[in-house]
């Protein structure tokens, strides 16, 4: 079982703000800005690129839940979804982080050539 489904399974602890029947969201271990929050969904998923957009859209309405539990609605924040190992993602359990509470940098995303792909 993965990570995250043991944390849906409340097999290993995490500090949640929000849930209902389809989603959970906890606070990031490692946060990267005041507010960093794991938006999941209960079931396994392994990445975006298997969600349907039936979830997506209720996965949207989760996500603008946190923001307004978080009081980031109106200042501002940001959604990223990593996916597989060129996007970064550590976890092979769908999550959306939410981040916010101050500015956030753009960041400097890779070394490669941005023209050389296509
Ligand atoms: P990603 O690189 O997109 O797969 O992000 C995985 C995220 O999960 C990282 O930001 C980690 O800090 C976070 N993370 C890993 N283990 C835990 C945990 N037990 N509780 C909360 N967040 C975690």
């Amino acid at each position: 079982m993965c990570l995250f489904c043991k944390i849906v399974k409340k097999e290993i602890p995490s500090n949640i703000i929000l849930e209902n029947d389809d989603f959970l969201a906890f606070h990031d271990i490692n946060p990267k800005a005041p507010v960093h929050i794991l938006a999941i969904p209960k079931v396994h998923v392994d990445s975006f690129n298997e969600i349907d957009p039936q979830m997506m859209s209720k996965m949207s309405a989760f996500i603008q839940d946190i923001a307004k539990e978080c009081k980031i609605e109106k200042s501002g924040y940001r959604v990223i979804t990593n996916i597989g190992e060129n996007g970064g993602q550590e976890v092979a359990h769908l999550h959306f982080h939410v981040l916010g509470g101050a500015k956030l940098k753009w960041g400097h995303f890779s070394d490669a050539d941005p023209e050389g792909h296509f």
